[in-house]
């Protein structure tokens, strides 16, 4: 199996060479940004009954029609569609996945309310519909239709440097971006100069045709470029022994914990401080906001302070750097030697198992974030040669290494895990780890659809303990 993983080159700095251009890249912006929100608003609208997201709602379609008015070229607005398409959609998807956790919670609330105690401390949940996508930054998603980059031996910047009577020398600008503007047939050159790193990152490869623009508040323009990495996957060895099976648990306390008995990353400590203090910030920002619009103070809106989630995004990049940090400790610590018949196990994450492993943090950005550590387990691993195996989670958590019995009660801590049959008792990730790893070399287990089949067959495992105890 071959994966792909795309890659992106970011802050590259678009120059000015001459006045102007710059302007009309702004006045390009201004048109085309609102169109983007436009369509954003109408994507996002479409998947509600009731103020209820429609589940399987799917709509955006990248290549529909033009629906709106716009002094764009047609080009233009297809890219515009595109970029809104993209965005509505992670949203959609986002806000699905919040509402079907939303019903599972309902779900277990109906359940227990017909126990005879009922928990007093679970809350009939309550949905709230979220709001549509709003486009803060001035953000350019482009394709090859509007915006291309040339590199400086293309003819066409060669002829227009002539044509202009231009003296900058091919060897003073790497590449040169041909922007698409409101004035048709009249697009604008953009001299690009690559840093060293930028440089190093594009050897080899040729950029994906696809760009990004983006303006920041001080009214710079940058880009971004994309490479896309292709490695072979290594299928998983079927006669994997067991000790050479590495069961990886993920979490968030720990991003990682193996089957050897090591956990790589946290949540905890300077990222959850980062992320207190940035919630506050947020917090403490719409709060001015609200208190300067009551008095009507000031009229322009660029001159409130932004609630943009833009740090955000910084965190969640932090995030996934330090669970890219934890995977990469995690398979160099493997001795060399023996990579090529290790196997690496770790859980199908699921939308429920993240809800759960997420709860104590309570945040959407969690889940997102726990997503991250499969896909870079599986991207760093096939990268390195190393086989991995996905199985199953259902009862890691809970189920008993010694006498098969799986139930909430051997959970009574978040960080251990005490059997209530057998007495057994070990550091709870580190035994859902090992759980997972035995998982890989157990075919009836393997071989289970879904939760309710693994209920079962742990259950008539400990039943067959039971009895080989009460022989003995
Ligand atoms: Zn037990």
């Amino acid at each position: 199996m071959t994966m792909q993983i795309i890659k992106a080159i970011t802050h590259i700095r678009i120059l000015e060479a001459n006045t102007g251009k710059l302007e009309t890249l702004d006045a390009l912006s201004q048109v085309y940004i609102p169109l983007v929100q436009q369509y954003i608003n109408y994507f996002c609208g479409c998947g509600i009954t009731d103020n209820v997201p429609i589940i399987g709602y799917f709509p955006p379609n990248k290549f529909g029609d033009l629906l709106f008015e716009s002094e764009l070229s047609k080009r233009w607005q297809r890219v515009a569609i595109q970029q809104a398409a993209g965005v509505a959609r992670s949203w959609l998807t986002n806000r699905e996945n919040a509402y079907r956790a939303y019903l599972q919670e309902l779900e277990d609330y109906e359940k227990d309310q017909l126990e005879p105690e009922p928990n007093p401390k679970l809350k009939l949940p309550v949905w709230k519909d979220w709001n549509s996508p709003i486009l803060r930054a001035t953000v350019i998603q482009a394709n090859v239709n509007v915006v291309s980059a040339l590199e400086p031996e293309d003819q066409a910047v060669l002829k227009l440097e002539r044509a202009h009577g231009q003296s900058q020398s091919n060897s003073q600008f790497d590449y040169w971006l041909k922007v698409a503007t409101l004035d048709k047939g009249k697009p604008i050159y953009l001299p690009i100069k690559l840093a060293k790193y930028h440089k190093q990152m594009l050897e080899g490869h040729v950029p994906s045709t696809s760009t990004t623009l983006s303006k920041r508040q001080d009214g710079s323009w940058w880009l971004t470029l994309t490479i896309t990495e292709e490695v072979e996957a290594p299928v998983p060895n079927a006669s994997t022994s067991a000790e050479k099976v590495v069961g990886v648990d993920v979490g968030i306390k720990n991003f990682i914990t193996s089957s050897q008995g090591r956990c790589y990353g946290s949540f905890s400590g300077k990222l959850a401080t980062q992320h207190k203090a940035e919630r506050q910030k947020r917090k403490r920002k719409a709060k001015l906001i609200a208190c300067l619009k009551k008095k009507g103070l000031p009229k322009s809106k660029e001159k409130l302070p932004s609630t943009s989630s833009h740090s955000g995004q910084k965190l969640s990049r932090r995030v996934k750097q330090s669970i890219n940090r934890a995977v990469n400790q995690l398979l160099d610590e493997l001795p060399p030697e023996e990579l090529k018949d290790v196997t690496i196990v770790y859980e199908e994450l699921n939308v429920a198992s993240m809800r759960f492993k997420a709860r104590a943090m309570n945040a959407y950005l969690y889940a997102s974030n726990l997503g991250h550590i499969p896909k870079q387990l599986a991207w760093a691993c096939a990268k390195r040669g190393i086989a991995t195996l996905t199985v199953n989670p259902a009862y890691s958590s809970q189920q008993c290494p010694k006498c098969n019995l799986a139930c909430r009660d051997n959970r009574k801590t978040q960080e251990t895990f005490s059997c209530k049959c057998c007495g057994y008792t070990a550091l709870a990730d580190y035994n859902a780890a090992c759980t997972l790893a035995n998982r890989a070399n157990d075919p009836e287990l393997l071989q289970c659809l879904g939760k309710e089949e693994i209920k079962a067959l742990l259950a008539h495992r400990h039943q067959k303990w039971l009895l080989v105890r009460a022989q003995a």
